[in-house]
């Protein structure tokens, strides 16, 4: 092998050794990246020296395609849990008991000393429970926790992860198999860069660390897990072939640390009981300084005899059990509530408070929810409120101390208009909405829609251009981006003269698509594709449209009283009219050309049926023809069921058409759709 291939390796495994199991890091995240760039550089100019354990081959590879379900061999039990240090010591003379001993400070206890219960103490970290696999010391398994019977194997996500070894450290004997059983979590400052970008990029935020870290062991992209810096600790064991010395917790822990796995720095052993309840109200200080979230201590029986002496229950190991701390709680005085616009429409009450110390950090805003919530807990500004924070970004006020409110107490009221735009809400369940998508809290999202290939599909416009356009202020309102002209194009980032004439011609083809796209593109609620195909079927244009009563709306196919509602107040909304203003002045069809079809005397002959198409035809595409059918009246459907009328088959047509003659609908061939479509003005250009 080369040398200095080794040599790297070795090196950069030492590095990942001393920062996660040692917590004595010698290398900055800098050097240890410039290292791994030239061994992988080397790795590269000598395929044969290939090492599946290089530390090269954590960056990810190939996305994979889905998850394995896989029994584990020895399942994966829960833990008892409490909140109460008297339920603890209840826990502990349960133990004794059961193990015959008598309880401690007896004078008579003949079993003090070998025999007595030692106790060991580990913090019990907010994650992600994995269970890792090595056979004769290399890394070949990771599974999730699941149901504790089976779970998801992980492994090519969990090999990106540094903090977990690949190859233990040969030189102090690993067992044959070694299961270890362990937390996999993201450190507070990890958590909050990837929220900072995820928040940059408009991508919905992680509620907490722990969602956080599972939504990246779930990823199928293993350069995403890599990128994010996941960390380890183990807690436990599976499944051990070998290792018959090892008979204690407090050894497993030491000789697994000699191996290179990362273990809690934090693990006290006690030998009596009254320390446990020490150390568990010392931990409890410490937490919030601690980087990463820690929800309880679990205390456990160090001997394995007395481990299998005590056995479990049907739910739970009785040699165990994890004390939670309670959530951290704060009282302070609610000064007023304010109506956060989201990127969806949805508002969301902020509460601003007097500013109170929780949890290591000062709080000034929490979460109420929703005006049910509100009304439920009767919350009224001015009012004295206990607040909590468990783990999430936002805490969030639990209860409102009533002995306390004050007389001016003013309760709090669902606004009726937007705080950002003044347009009209929609309140759908317990979640209110602006229904205007063009609310400049909305816009940018709502802009990104309206440009879509099923909507407005002006080629050319990506996403990172239309942040261009907002960012810079060329659009605020939908209409703007026909007006964009190639001198304004020109002066942004990275645009040059074709692609500027191609945006161009892409915008002008855009403005004829006629009413259902652009409806289809206003992201109203509830107001997708086919709701907009409905619409532009049964208005000739957006007046008739803006026209109709709330219950011509409710009497639309597939409409209910919450689409038509929302639809029908943006409307009559003065933003929904400008909205439609806008677009008109600047050239964009607002009349329907689908319209025209339905006012055919005679009936197409596949109006109103629900057809479904299969195999491939000679004369359209399948976008093309479900569009024509949709305008004869017909509405197109993807499979094949009992509530089909029609299938029309073309060239090597497979299991659709098998089903339709088995449940004896009609078949048309192409020349036969032809022959009906032949009868058929296909020109929708005709006069209104
Ligand atoms: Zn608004």
């Amino acid at each position: 092998m080369n040398d200095r291939i080794k040599e790297l390796r070795d090196l950069l495994n030492c590095a990942n050794r001393a920062y996660y199991v040692e917590a004595q890091p010698f290398m900055s995240d800098r050097e240890y990246d410039e290292r791994l760039r030239e061994l992988a550089d080397l790795e590269a100019a000598h395929p044969e020296d290939f090492d599946p354990n290089s530390p090269t081959q954590r960056i990810g590879d190939e996305p994979v395609k889905g998850f394995t379900t896989v029994r584990h061999v020895v399942p994966v039990q829960s833990i008892d849990n409490t909140y109460s240090v008297e339920e603890l010591n209840a826990w502990h003379d349960r133990v004794l008991k059961r193990l015959e001993m008598p309880e401690q400070g007896d004078d008579d206890s003949l079993f003090a000393g070998n025999d007595a219960v030692v106790w060991i103490c580990d913090p019990k970290i907010d994650g992600v429970a994995i269970s890792l696999r090595y056979e004769r010391g290399s890394l070949t398994q990771a599974i999730t926790r699941g149901d504790g019977e089976k779970g998801d194997d992980v492994t090519a996500q969990v090999r990106t992860i540094r903090a977990i070894p690949l190859q233990l450290d040969m030189q102090h004997d690993p067992p044959d198999t070694l299961e270890v059983r362990g937390e996999i979590f993201m450190p507070n400052a990890e958590f909050e860069r990837i929220n900072a970008q995820r928040e940059a990029n408009g991508e919905p935020l992680f509620a907490n660390a722990r969602n956080s870290t599972a939504g990246t062991l779930k990823s199928l992209n293993t350069q995403v897990v890599a990128e994010r810096r996941l960390n380890f600790v183990a807690h436990g064991r599976g499944e051990i072939v070998g290792w018959d010395d090892v008979t204690c917790f407090s050894e497993f822990l030491k000789r697994i640390k000699q191996l290179g796995i990362p273990v809690s720095s934090h693990t006290r052993r006690c030998e009596d009981f009254q320390e446990v309840i020490e150390t568990i109200e010392q931990f409890r200080e410490q937490r919030p300084e601690l980087g990463y979230g820690v929800d309880g201590m679990v205390v456990r029986v160090d001997s394995f005899q007395q481990q299998r002496t005590l056995g479990s229950t049907s739910k739970a190991p009785r040699w165990c059990i994890a004390y939670k701390y309670p959530a951290e709680q704060g009282v302070t005085t609610l000064l007023k509530v304010d109506w956060q616009v989201g990127k969806t429409g949805a508002l969301t009450p902020r509460a601003t408070m007097e500013p109170v110390l929780l949890a290591g950090t000062t709080v000034q805003h929490a979460t109420l929810h929703n005006i049910d919530e509100i009304t439920r807990k009767d919350i009224r500004v001015g009012d004295t409120v206990i607040i909590e924070k468990a783990g999430e970004i936002i805490p969030q006020v639990i209860s409102v101390v009533t002995d306390k409110r004050p007389r001016n107490a003013s309760p709090i009221t669902p606004p009726t208009t937007c705080d950002a735009c003044g347009g009209p809400i929609e309140k759908e369940g317990p979640k209110l909405y602006c229904v205007n998508p063009e609310c400049p809290a909305q816009f940018r999202e709502k802009f990104k829609w309206f440009v879509g290939r099923d909507q407005m599909d002006i080629v050319g416009l990506g996403e990172k251009l239309v942040d261009q356009l907002v960012d810079v202020g060329l659009v605020k309102h939908f209409a703007d981006v026909f007006t964009l002209n190639k001198e304004q194009l020109l002066s942004l980032d990275r645009m040059g003269e074709k692609s500027a004439d191609n945006l161009l011609a892409g915008i002008e083809r855009s403005e004829s698509l006629g009413l259902h796209r652009v409806l289809a593109g206003l992201g109203i609620r509830h107001i997708g594709s086919s709701a907009s195909k409905a619409l532009a079927r049964h208005f000739a244009d957006v007046d008739a449209l803006r026209k109709a009563s709330l219950d011509e709306l409710i009497a639309l196919p597939d409409f209910g009283e919450i689409t038509a509602t929302g639809l029908h107040m943006f409307l009559n909304s003065p933003q929904g009219r400008e909205t439609f203003e806008r677009l008109a002045s600047v050239g964009v069809d607002l009349s329907s050309p689908m319209y025209v079809q339905q006012r055919v005397e005679s009936p197409s002959p596949v109006s109103g049926k629900t057809i479904v198409l299969t195999g491939t035809l000679e004369h359209f595409t399948r976008p093309e023809l479900t569009e024509r059918l949709e305008q004869l009246g017909a509405k197109v459907t993807g499979s094949v069921s009992k509530k089909t009328d029609l299938v029309i088959s073309g060239e090597s047509a497979g299991s659709k058409l098998e089903k339709a003659r088995q449940l004896g609908i009609e078949v048309w061939d192409e020349a036969a759709l032809m022959d009906a479509m032949g009868n058929e003005p296909l020109d929708s250009d005709a006069p209104a």
